[in-house]
């Protein structure tokens, strides 16, 4: 089952995710923030295949509203991509409880600034491409290439591995041998 963070992944950078979840690319995660006072949600769809953990759930009347609590500034106008989309899949996996859910929050501390998601045809098309194309691309053993917008890769926690190339080969040879090991048995 994959997680909200993995198709977030798939959408930020398609070869961080088959790095991580394929080859076991792992630099040591940074701390969880934690918000204090908040309890956090996990939430899943064994139909979807998808799971996600929501930092706060609000209840109002016979719905439920996801709250995702950011440390930065909001955005001029509306929410940021990345979060539009997280919202828009926490609320696909509530409205399988609540088909009433419909929309979210995302809370930008840094500005106290509280903007509304809201659930539409388009979105939900798009997390469902996005879902399908992060398990099309997992099933396969064919290494993406380095993503086109290379502000993404300053700031990647896994570049010096990325661009090592001798390093991603080698496993990428373990992870075929493995396969065909498998296939031989
Ligand atoms: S360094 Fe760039 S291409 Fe490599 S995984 Fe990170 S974001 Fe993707």
């Amino acid at each position: 089952m994959l997680s909200v963070s993995d198709i977030l992944m798939y959408n930020y950078c398609q070869r961080k995710l088959f790095l991580q979840k394929v080859l076991g690319i792992i630099e040591k995660a940074p701390k969880e923030i934690t918000f204090s006072g908040t309890i956090k949600h996990q939430v899943s769809s064994s139909i979807l295949g998808l799971r996600g953990v929501i930092d706060q759930l609000e209840i109002s009347g016979e719905s439920v509203i996801p709250v995702e609590l950011k440390t930065g500034k909001a955005p001029k106008q509306g929410v940021y991509e990345q979060h539009q989309l997280q919202l828009a899949a926490y609320i696909l996996l509530l409205q399988e409880q609540y088909p009433t859910a419909t929309y979210g929050y995302v809370y930008y501390l840094a500005s106290n600034e509280k903007k509304k998601v809201l659930i539409n045809p388009f979105l939900k098309q798009e997390v469902m491409q996005l879902l399908n194309s992060s398990k099309k691309l997992l099933s396969k053993q064919v290494l993406p290439s380095y993503c086109e917008n290379k502000q993404k890769c300053l700031n990647c926690e896994i570049k010096k591995y990325c661009y090592h190339e001798s390093y991603v080969a080698e496993k990428m040879q373990n992870i075929m041998n493995h396969s065909k090991a498998l296939n031989n048995t």
